[in-house]
């Protein structure tokens, strides 16, 4: 049996060339090395530990709406640049360098069938500038929700934001206020809004809509908060709780109903909306 105390060779310069950096992502909560594939079909919730990596907003989409049921709303809003804005580069540079990825915006909206309810819904992709909200995140969404009202339909959004962007200063805080009221005038309507907060969610998405839903729900570990913890660790000098701003310490403190593993997420909303379904239906 001498061949189970081989020493394993470490892999030379050239081995470590081979292995394509698209077919493998390591965990980011237990390090193992996962291929991507085996991944995608877990909808990037790591098999070993439960870790839940980044996904995009059509693979949310995927995730929550019956197949062929989606219809995509607003895909043509684009964003101007009132500001004039410029950091490290011009800001219509940086749309178009965020473009030409493959997305248009932050956010994702549109029509479908959740389990065989007819749902609106608005998920937020935080591969485009950080899933900042600007003035066309929060135009589409308030479009989402206006169309949830007017077709008494349930409204979902997921989020997944660095907060603000801040290339549009005002106008993008402006989108606070939008969104909200859009939400208010869903809740006189008595028509549910559920928020789902995925990691991260932070700054005036958490301040805005992502915090109003009639349910709130979280995927584990989720960061979930308004300022970073370093800010508020700063600003009172205290250190904090462990665990602060995660989803479960969240839902222990009352903020957040449920966590929700990523993988039951579907059967989770759909039973909360089978329950509201009486005081919705028009
Ligand atoms: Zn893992």
């Amino acid at each position: 049996m001498a061949w189970f105390r081989k020493d394993k060779k470490p892999l030379k310069a050239q081995d470590r060339r081979d292995v394509p950096t698209d077919v493998f992502d390591k965990c980011k909560g237990c390090g193992e090395i996962l291929y991507r594939e085996r991944l995608a079909q877990n909808f990037n919730v790591c098999p070993d530990c439960g870790y839940h990596l980044r996904i995009s907003a059509e693979t949310y989409v995927e995730l929550l709406i019956d197949s062929d049921t989606f219809e995509e709303m607003d895909a043509d809003l684009r964003a101007s640049d009132p500001l004039g804005f410029v950091d490290s580069k011009p800001y219509p540079e940086r749309i178009a360098a965020a473009e030409a990825k493959g997305k248009s915006e932050a956010v994702l909206c549109g029509t479908g069938e959740l389990d065989g309810i007819e749902v609106v819904l608005s998920v937020m992709d935080f591969s485009f500038i950080g899933g900042s909200m600007g003035s066309v995140v929060g135009e589409k969404i308030a479009r989402a929700g206006r169309v949830a009202l007017e077709e008494a339909r349930p409204f979902l959004i997921v989020s997944a934001s660095g907060g603000a962007r801040m290339q549009e200063g005002i106008y993008s805080l402006m989108q606070m206020a939008k969104t909200a009221t859009v939400l208010a005038r869903l809740h006189d309507a008595s028509i549910p809004f559920i928020s789902i907060l995925t990691h991260p969610t932070t700054g005036g998405v958490t301040a805005s809509y992502a915090m109003l839903g009639d349910v709130n729900l979280a995927e584990p570990e989720a960061l979930v908060g308004f300022a970073g913890p370093r800010v508020i660790e700063e600003t009172i000098k205290q250190e904090l709780p462990k665990g602060f701003q995660r989803a479960e310490f969240l839902e222990e403190h009352g903020m957040v109903d449920r966590v929700v593993d990523r993988r039951e997420m579907k059967e989770m909303v759909a039973t909360i909306l089978r329950h509201q379904h009486a005081g919705w239906r028009p």
